[in-house]
């Protein structure tokens, strides 16, 4: 019997991994893929995750391959609404890195392969688990495992999420935006540019390789257009004539989504949901779970799967790997001390769901600023922009911005 293993060898599945196989653990990771994805998704890492990738040897060969953005600015109708710098907001890294999430992920990918030989599985599906006192049985398309716990890092549409009957609760109205890499032949500029226009954000960041990311906000889910509409569309809304386009333009569409909990064991919302009346009672301390939410607590999730944060603001990976960082710790006492496991797995949900939902806030308050604006609302929004990033209020912003407080 392991004593955990990983639904989901996407960062975050395959970073705890790492965690954990630092910290002596026997982990396995179950992977659907049978090779790596290399859609375009994640590429800001703020200074925490810095901190935790240095935890398992891979910061320093990742900062190497990224680009550093020490800061950005913000501009509309041509002129510049404010600057900000990361360079006060994080002494050990004072900065945030980009690097395409597949690179990132191979990174990892390699970092466990070197702790674990072998124990990252690809083209292994989880169908079920089953929690059973002091295990869980997961069911794959090739047979079964047993352990001690499993962690859910299956992404947003995880089937462990699923199997737990832990809720998915959608936040907010659903966005849409279009995405392209384009050449950046004046590759000097490594800053990041929010163009706040009229019409919609516009978003332009600093990738390795002479290459920069822009991100346009679109009324509708424009999957047909390609990257000549999307340079059309940026040129259009903030002047900027982009240069040769690298690759196909992506459609995707933002939805934050929140798990009822993170713990299959923790008595919330979701399994006061669950009960009915009869059941039991929490002031009495006779309490019992409804059928859908019985458990014996051996299932947490992570990343995706336990909240689905806006990708605008850059921060779904990161608040991921921030839950494996406080998890680690968490899985180890539970282990050694099954006594305290209910308490220490509890805490680890209360706080981490406390964190995503800073941090759906925060992308809420991002994705408001980005949408379009006329008249007096982009007066007063521009207002609040400058405000924002002039002193005190900036060095506040550059800590939400850096992930500081999540
Ligand atoms: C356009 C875009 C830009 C983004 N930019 C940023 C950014 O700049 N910074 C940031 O922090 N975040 C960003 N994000 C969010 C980031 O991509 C996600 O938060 C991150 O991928 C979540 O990682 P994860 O490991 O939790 O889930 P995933 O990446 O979804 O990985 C889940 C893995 O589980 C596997 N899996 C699923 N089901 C099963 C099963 N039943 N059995 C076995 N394996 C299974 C999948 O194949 C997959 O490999 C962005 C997202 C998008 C869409």
């Amino acid at each position: 019997m392991r004593d955990v293993v990983i639904v989901g060898g996407g960062p975050v599945g395959t970073f705890l991994a790492c965690v954990l196989a630092v910290g002596g653990l026997d982990v396995e990771v179950l992977e659907q893929r049978d090779r790596p994805s290399l859609r375009s998704r994640a590429i800001g890492i703020h200074p925490p995750s810095l901190a935790a990738l240095a935890s398992i040897d891979v910061a320093d060969s990742l900062i190497e391959l990224a680009v550093q953005i020490r800061g950005g600015e913000v501009r509309c109708d041509g002129l510049q609404l404010g600057k900000l710098s990361f360079e006060r907001a994080a002494p050990a890294y004072p900065y945030v890195v980009a690097l395409p999430q597949y690179e990132t992920e191979a990174l990892l990918r390699e970092r466990f392969e070197r702790l674990r030989p072998g124990r990252y599985r690809s083209g292994v599906t989880v169908t079920g688990v089953h929690e059973r006192g002091d295990a869980a049985l997961v069911a794959t398309d090739a047979g079964t495992v047993e352990a001690r716990y499993v962690i859910g890092a299956d992404g947003a549409r995880s089937r462990v999420r699923e199997v737990a009957g832990i809720s998915w609760r959608q936040l907010g109205r659903r966005e849409t935006y279009l995405m392209g890499d384009f050449a950046d032949p004046d590759s000097g500029e490594t800053g990041a540019v929010l163009y706040f226009e009229r019409g919609g954000v516009v978003e332009s960041f600093p990738l390795p390789g002479a290459r920069r990311r822009w991100v346009a906000m679109t009324d509708f889910l424009a999957t047909d257009a390609d990257s000549a509409d999307l340079a059309a569309l940026i040129r259009f809304r903030t002047g900027v004539t982009l240069a040769e386009p690298l690759g196909a333009a992506s459609a995707f569409a933002v939805q934050q989504r929140l798990a009822g909990r993170m713990h299959s064991g923790s008595l919330n919302s979701d399994a006061v949901h669950a009960e009915s009346p009869q059941s039991g009672s929490l002031r009495a301390g006779t309490w019992r779970r409804g059928p859908r939410s019985r458990s014996a607590g051996r299932i947490v999730l992570v990343g995706d799967a336990a909240h689905q944060i806006s990708p605008i603001g850059g921060q779904g990976m990161n608040l991921g790997w921030l839950d494996a960082v406080a998890l680690a710790p968490a899985l180890q006492r539970a282990l050694l001390v099954p006594g305290v496991a209910a308490s220490v797995l509890g805490d680890f949900d209360r706080t981490r769901s406390a964190a995503a939902r800073r941090a759906a806030l925060q992308a809420g308050f991002n994705m408001e600023m980005g949408r379009p604006a006329h008249g007096l609302r982009l007066g007063a929004r521009n207002a609040l922009v400058r405000g924002l990033t002039l002193p005190p209020a900036n060095a506040l912003v550059a800590r939400a911005f850096t992930m500081r407080w999540l």
